[in-house]
């Protein structure tokens, strides 16, 4: 698999070539301002006390306190947790909110654990980055194999709501988190959707992976009556020409555990998927999926990127040799840190925001952000990703502090 770090220096070098003054500047992003690596003690049920490599990463803070998940993998390691933060820096630009980027990891198998050794990793976290973290300095969240559960055990260990965002309800988490990024995603396309000529009333939507971002976007499209025409878990794809009923292969997924089987649909593979003809494809599962060899053979108008890194910079060049537009991730996923930060702003105000200011400060930030990637793409006839990244890199320094 293309190496994901790897793979952001060069979408940073590609953006950096728009401008020479900010490529004089080019080491204040390929490097993080702190890497903190350390060790967590896990004491098992068995009385086993066993180590594990912990890292807490942070890019860079001149828009604001770091902002980024924490995950709990048997792969983290130095390199993706460096990806990770870096995308977030330049997601937050984008979307124009005053937070910066960092990126948490613990490498261990949650599978392996029971619920209160969970629970003692997300708190031993907290006590092993107590002097990095704080509300007006590093502000984490769920990612990979975390949830509301282990914001709620930081938050409670800090004695603060504000030290991290994606709480639970009760505990201070925002209305409106759990469907922020597919709805962030959908505002981008609504906002770029002449531009794009994409025609609500035609268009068909492909979706890999079933999760949080892709169910949620596919539920969107259902509300909008756009026709849903495939998605994909990790074990199979389901495709349905006339379109899918959304609801029901939620039910089937909930009863069986997978796509695998759901009737009055074709199955399809997850590389199937990528490929079909469609108005929008969207990835919503992991990084690297579209890469110098599907690219080729990929047949959709737009690609809106809820994962985050899943087109390679090969594949991008392909894609926009064959006049395919790629709505990148750190545009087209960026509402669920918009969300984050909103829950931070309100638990830092003691405020409590309805269902619906919350949708409609996303929506103006989404859209926003959508025109203003769209400007540049413009200006310098260049693709959105490269417009995003310099959208972002712009912020950034306009925000430097002054020593
Ligand atoms: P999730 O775990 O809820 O869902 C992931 C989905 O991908 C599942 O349906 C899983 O079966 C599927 N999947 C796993 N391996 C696959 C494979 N090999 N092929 C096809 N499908 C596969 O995760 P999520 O929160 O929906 O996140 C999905 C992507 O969106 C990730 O890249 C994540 O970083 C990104 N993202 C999520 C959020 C968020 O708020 N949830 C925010 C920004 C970016």
């Amino acid at each position: 698999m293309p190496n994901f770090y790897q793979n952001f220096l060069k979408q940073l070098d590609r953006a950096l070539v728009l401008d020479q003054d900010m490529q004089k500047q080019s080491d204040d992003f390929k490097t993080p301002q702190q890497i903190w690596e350390r060790t967590i003690l896990l004491k098992k049920d068995n009385g086993e006390t066993i180590e594990l490599p912990a890292f807490r990463i942070q890019h860079n803070n001149w828009c604001g306190p770091y902002k980024g998940g924490i995950r709990f993998h048997p792969d983290v390691n130095k390199d993706e947790v460096k990806a990770l933060a870096s995308l977030m820096s330049f997601k937050t630009a984008v979307a124009g909110i005053p937070m910066g980027g960092g990126k948490g990891g613990v490498a261990v198998d949650p599978k392996t654990l029971s619920v209160r050794e969970k629970d003692e990793v997300a708190r031993e976290y907290a006590r092993t980055f107590r002097d990095v973290l704080g509300p007006t300095k590093d502000v984490p969240a769920p990612d990979v194999n975390t949830t509301s559960r282990e914001m709620d055990i930081i938050a409670e260990e800090f004695g603060h709501p504000a030290v991290v965002t994606g709480k639970s309800i009760e505990h201070g988490g925002s209305l409106g988190r759990d469907t922020a990024t597919a709805q962030g995603g959908w505002y981008v396309l609504s906002a770029l959707k002449e531009k794009l000529f994409l025609d609500p009333e035609t268009f068909t939507v492909a979706i890999q992976g079933f999760g949080n971002a892709g169910a949620t976007f596919a539920d969107i499209c259902v509300r909008h009556e756009v026709r849903v025409v495939a998605v994909s878990d990790s074990k199979s794809g389901i495709y349905a020409e006339a379109g899918l009923d959304v609801a029901a292969v939620h039910a089937y997924k909930e009863s069986t555990g997978s796509l695998v089987g759901f009737p009055g649909a074709q199955q399809i593979t997850n590389a199937e998927l990528l490929e079909l003809e469609c108005g929008v494809l969207v990835p919503a599962a992991l990084e690297s999926q579209i890469t110098e060899e599907n690219a080729p053979r990929i047949k959709a108008k737009v690609i809106l990127e809820l994962a985050n890194g899943p087109t390679t910079v090969e594949a991008d060049d392909i894609l926009f040799g064959k006049g395919i537009v790629v709505i990148p991730d750190i545009l087209a996923n960026a509402g669920g840190v918009t969300v984050s930060y909103f829950e931070w702003d309100q638990n830092m105000k003691s405020e409590k925001w309805t269902a619906e200011q919350v949708d409609e400060k996303l929506k103006t930030h989404m859209e926003e952000a959508a025109r203003r990637v769209w400007a540049f793409k413009e200006q310098f006839k260049t693709d959105l990703r490269r417009a995003a990244f310099y959208v972002a890199l712009d912020r950034m320094i306009a925000s430097k502090p002054i020593h």
